[in-house]
């Protein structure tokens, strides 16, 4: 009993969270991650929950790829020796000459505080300063690490202080280093035929409307593909029906707020709207929709006594939806407020849109004489109509009501123009509750 009490008290919980070590030419976070996994599997150490990928504000500008970050939890009697290791992996791993600014936090205990879920919840729609990530490491007095101007270390922060209400999985398949760099091929079919066997446990793997594979990234980055689920059990079997022409390092399977609309579940203050913050907006209609150059649609919407305009971008494929809004519609509406520019006010770019309530589209026309079914004339500004043929007069015009094309419903962008965050169709109501950490099936994996 009593060496077994000593053994508790010298092992000790150590969360860490790791950002921003990738640039838009190389590396990736969660494959610096599973190079620390790796090497942590070779240690006296015990994991404690699966890694875990948040995705933060997707709306700030200095983002690489989709502002994640990654966090570990484990079990060690010797957390100095561990953390001075994942210090040197994150040094020389980072691509700090490709502008990338990593930011690693130690946090030794089990319970997180509440200062850490605060921080964590305003990232995920917030633009938080690196001052201030700064301010609260040395307020806190927590163990952390940075290179570069130090932004990862908000990331770093929040990872540890995310708090899961839903969560999904996904699983990063890694090249060999030869591989780095170079076109990926994937046979199409297995994509489909993966797709087709899993749904909707997987989602996001290919758009059938566009004929696209999804799961690849396109940039130099050491990931092949990436599965998105709802358990590691779907994952890790939908990867297995995958048919890639290159022979892969391995894989690790990562607890995620993807596709959970994490972002946009705060609501936006109308009198407060910043720049590259993310959220929704409950209002009515108040212009008509007009398509501009390029595709994009651009209408105004009240929220009190505020207005703000709200872009719906080509490749969302809901433009004909924005096209048929009419003045009085009432909708939810959620996205990113995008910087004014000399060209443009503060602009919501949406990222999805609910109608609530849909008005009456009323067309105004001439009216028609009853006697002889023909159209009025105008006589003018408030001068009335007439009928040419019988002279028949009438004072005002008639209204006409037009059908709507579109309901009271939940639109979506095209999957293609899905951000990692969109809560897609088939989760709209679905929430996974607490996972138990299970290690039966393989969550990191050497091929
Ligand atoms: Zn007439």
């Amino acid at each position: 009993m009593k060496s077994r009490s000593i053994l508790l008290q010298n092992e000790t919980i150590l969360h860490i969270g790791i950002d921003d070590t990738d640039s838009p030419r190389g590396m990736c976070t969660t494959f610096l991650s599973y190079k620390i996994v790796k090497f942590l599997e070779k240690q006296k150490i015990q994991f404690m929950d699966y890694p875990s990928l948040i995705r933060f504000n997707p709306n700030i500008p200095w983002k690489t790829r989709g502002n994640g970050a990654v966090g570990l939890t484990i079990k060690t009697n010797n957390p100095k020796k561990i953390k001075n290791k994942i210090i040197q992996f994150v040094a020389s791993y980072s691509d700090t000459k490709n502008g990338a600014n990593p930011g690693l936090v130690f946090f030794q205990n089990k319970e997180i505080p509440a200062s850490f879920h605060k921080f964590s919840k305003l990232a995920l729609w917030k633009l938080i300063s690196r001052k201030y990530a700064k301010q609260f490491v040395s307020e806190n007095n927590i163990e952390s690490f940075y290179l570069g101007n130090g932004q990862g270390l908000v990331g770093a922060i929040s990872v540890i202080g995310y708090e899961f209400f839903d969560h999904t999985f996904e699983l990063l398949c890694y090249r060999k280093k030869s591989q780095f760099g170079k076109k990926r091929n994937i046979n199409k079919e297995s994509v489909k035929n993966m797709q087709s066997t899993t749904f909707p446990e997987t989602f996001s793997s290919y758009d059938s409307e566009n004929d696209r594979v999804l799961i690849t990234p396109h940039g130099p980055d050491p990931v092949f593909c990436g599965i998105r689920g709802e358990t590691i059990k779907s994952v890790v079997k939908a990867s297995a029906i995958l048919n890639p022409d290159e022979k892969l390092d391995g894989y690790m399977v990562f607890k995620s707020n993807q596709g959970t609309g994490d972002h946009l579940n705060n609501e936006l203050q109308i009198d407060e709207l910043k720049p590259f913050t993310s959220g929704f907006l409950v209002g009515e209609v108040c212009s008509k929709p007009v398509a501009e150059q390029g595709g994009h649609v651009f209408f105004s919407i009240r929220v009190k006594d505020e207005k703000i305009r709200c872009a719906v971008y080509k490749p969302t494929k809901i433009t004909e939806v924005a096209q048929n809004l009419v003045p009085g519609d009432r909708i939810h509406i959620a996205g990113g407020i995008r910087k004014a520019s000399k060209k443009h006010g503060r602009v919501l770019n949406v990222e999805f849109l609910r109608v609530l309530h849909l008005a009456k589209n009323h067309l105004f026309a001439n009216p028609t004489c009853k006697k002889c079914n023909k159209k009025m004339k105008s006589k003018g500004s408030k001068q009335g109509f007439e009928c040419v043929k019988c002279g028949n007069r009438l004072s005002t015009k008639s209204i006409l009501e037009v059908p709507r094309k579109i309901q009271c419903k939940l639109y979506l962008p095209s999957v293609s123009a899905h951000r990692h965050l969109t809560r897609p169709y088939q989760r709209i109501k679905k929430r996974n509750k607490h996972a138990e950490f299970n290690t039966s099936i393989p969550w990191v994996h050497a091929f």
